[in-house]
């Protein structure tokens, strides 16, 4: 062993590098060690090519402001916080309509669903609030025996969720197993509307909205949006610089290129990592950001893990259906600034999930656009990582082609304004930015992988059955999403 840390992290996602900031700040020695030559993971703004910047994956982000305010990032939340000063959330309407979801514009949709979009939106901000106050909560080892520090945890999240009051936490509850299409239907008639909104339910996981559990994923990327719309979009980089930096003013260092080939372990014990190139670093206790079943499997290894613990760890639901396809144009794009979205239905919705289910591609996705500048980002759901035909590797065009014949309907002439374009298929979230299986949250996240069941069953105290191991990345407890929560819940349970 050449050096040796306090703590070593493994990935500098935004996760990653929230749990170094905060061991760093407590003035202990800690090492990120980064595979990508940058830092950011999913949350980061990269050229393509000349003119061509973009958050090339994760658009915008929403970082929890407490964690901004701790670590002194200077970032600007100011966006997240007033909804009225932001760019809009659209939704494209196969006659040439643009519908802008606010209580005005919903109008000319429909009267009654207009008067009902204020208790909607009140309802959802409240059921975000309690979501975002039990992603904060380390969750106890449930069925196992946790501990009196953990039980407390728990006890001040039933608090909380009390003064919620009774009504809004039943409403919250009873919405969680709801498909998003049950859940919207008890507020709205127009399909336009209820049809936009459960893009948001779906956007991300690989479910349609007349799945269970779609309740859920409406209310977690709710909050994690802080609303409907992205924010900062074209800026996500900046979150994941200002947290590198803080992690160097607190003392703390961070090496890129530098990829974690194995965790050393000794009879159930961490004694720190292996480099891809040989070098060997060791530290008293070792945190990966990296999903799961990547550490556990690949790094740790089954060997070093108990039998049932592996079995458990195999059987993580990862599912990635999502692709990006980035276009730069001449900067007469003709798409209006804001989140925009092809959910013209929910049914088209539901057709669209339904191809994932066979391995093929969606050829009437669901999209999402956004703009930065000349470039025009498509998010493109669903193209499953398990194809049933043909691979990864060939279908950049097919992709290519399906988003822009999509989108002709609406903006006729953007093909002839496309100077450039860069595709990321589901192969190459997993090959460049080390999702496995292109799982975006690493690990979906559905009713029986989330609370004390996020990662598995018994371990969602970010602990591991490696001692000084801990996991705190998107597929523990608080992830996924650009909050933070994960990274600054597993410091909560460091000794
Ligand atoms: C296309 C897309 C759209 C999304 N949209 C939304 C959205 O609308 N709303 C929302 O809430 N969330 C969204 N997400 C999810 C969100 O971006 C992620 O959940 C979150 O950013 C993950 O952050 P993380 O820090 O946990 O992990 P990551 O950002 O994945 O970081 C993990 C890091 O570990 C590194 N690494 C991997 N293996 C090794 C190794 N062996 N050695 C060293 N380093 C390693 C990786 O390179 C990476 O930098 C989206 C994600 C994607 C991909």
């Amino acid at each position: 062993m050449t050096n040796s840390y306090d703590f070593i992290i493994i990935g500098a996602g935004h996760n990653g590098l929230v749990a170094a900031a905060y061991r760093a700040k407590r003035g202990k020695k800690v090492l990120v060690l980064e595979r990508r030559a940058v830092v950011g993971g999913t949350v980061v703004t990269e050229l393509f090519g000349d003119g061509f910047t973009v958050d090339s994956v994760q658009t915008g982000g929403y970082l929890r402001p407490h964690i901004i305010k701790d670590l002194k990032l200077g970032l600007d939340t100011s966006g997240t916080s007033t909804r009225s000063t932001r760019p809009p959330f659209i939704s494209l309407q196969p006659d040439g309509n643009h519908l802008i979801l606010n209580a005005e514009a919903i109008k000319c949709f429909s009267e009654k669903d207009a008067a009902r979009w204020g208790d909607f939106v009140r309802f959802m901000d409240k059921a975000a609030y309690i979501l975002d106050v039990a992603y904060e909560t380390v969750m106890p080892r449930l069925p196992k025996d946790f501990s009196l520090r953990e039980g407390y945890g728990l006890l001040e999240l039933g608090l909380e969720l009390r003064l919620a009051g009774r009504r809004d936490m039943v409403n919250f509850i009873r919405a969680l197993p709801m498909t998003a299409q049950e859940l919207l239907e008890e507020y709205f008639e127009s399909e336009p509307l209820k049809a936009a909104l459960a893009a948001l339910a779906i956007h991300g996981h690989t479910l349609g909205p007349m799945e269970a559990g779609t309740g859920y994923t409406l209310i977690h990327n709710w909050l994690n949006r802080g609303g409907l719309a992205h924010v900062n979009v074209g800026r996500a980089g900046e979150i994941t610089k200002a947290l590198a930096n803080a992690v160097k003013s607190f003392g703390g260092e961070i090496r890129t290129g530098a990829e974690v080939e194995r965790i050393q372990v000794d009879t159930y014990t961490c004694k720190g990592v292996v480099l891809k190139s040989g070098e060997e670093i060791s530290a008293d206790t070792v945190i990966s950001a990296v999903d799961p079943k990547r550490t556990l499997l690949n790094l740790v290894g089954a060997p070093n893990l108990p039998p049932e613990f592996v079995w458990k760890v195999q059987s993580i639901k990862m599912r990635g259906s999502v692709a990006k396809i980035h276009l730069l144009t001449d900067g007469s794009h003709g798409i209006p600034e804001g989140t925009l979205v092809v959910a013209p239905s929910i049914k088209y919705l539901e057709k669209a999930y339904d191809a994932a289910k066979y391995g093929e591609i969606s050829e009437k996705p669901y999209l999402e656009i956004t703009t930065s500048g000349n470039v025009v980002s498509i998010h493109f759901q669903f193209a499953p990582y398990h194809l049933k035909h043909g691979t990864w590797n060939l279908k950049h065009e097919t992709l290519k082609d399906l988003a822009i014949n999509t989108l002709a309907a609406y903006f006729p002439n953007l093909q002839s304004r496309i100077t450039n374009y860069h595709i990321i298929t589901p192969l190459d979230l997993e090959q460049t930015y080390g999702l496995t299986e292109g799982d975006l949250n690493h690990g979906q996240l559905m009713l029986d992988q989330f609370l004390f069941m996020r990662p598995i069953p018994g371990w969602s105290n970010h602990r591991t059955p490696i001692d000084n191991l801990y996991l705190c990345g998107s597929g523990v407890h608080g992830g996924g999403g650009v909050s933070g929560a994960a990274g600054r819940n597993v410091v909560k349970v460091l000794k």
